[in-house]
């Protein structure tokens, strides 16, 4: 039987990390809470996660590049945001 859940799907990308800066920068210490738990939330790679002391963290490797975050947080919580560099990111393989 072949499984269909959304890791497994995940799981079948390629991803080349960006060598120095990421593509994604943030402003870990934002106060807004809400807006961090709406990060956390919307990610459809799970890439946010906050801690028990409310702090902010992510791992932009599995990044696919959807922009979700760039609409909840530009400006606020995310630093700044932008594609990897070419030749770096998901490659994404649907079989
Ligand atoms: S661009 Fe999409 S997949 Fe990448 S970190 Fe933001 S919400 Fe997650």
């Amino acid at each position: 039987m072949t499984s269909t859940s959304t890791e497994s799907k995940l799981s079948k990308n390629h991803y080349v990390i960006t060598q120095g800066e990421p593509h994604i920068r943030l402003n870990a210490g934002h106060p807004d809470h809400e807006r961090l738990l709406a990060l956390v939330g919307a990610c459809p790679a799970g890439l946010y996660r906050l801690d028990e002391d409310g702090s902010l963290h992510a791992e932009f490797h599995g990044c696919l590049e959807c922009g979700a975050c760039r609409l909840l947080g530009e400006g606020t919580v995310i630093a700044s945001w932008r594609y990897p560099e070419a030749g770096c990111g998901v490659e994404f393989r649907f079989g």
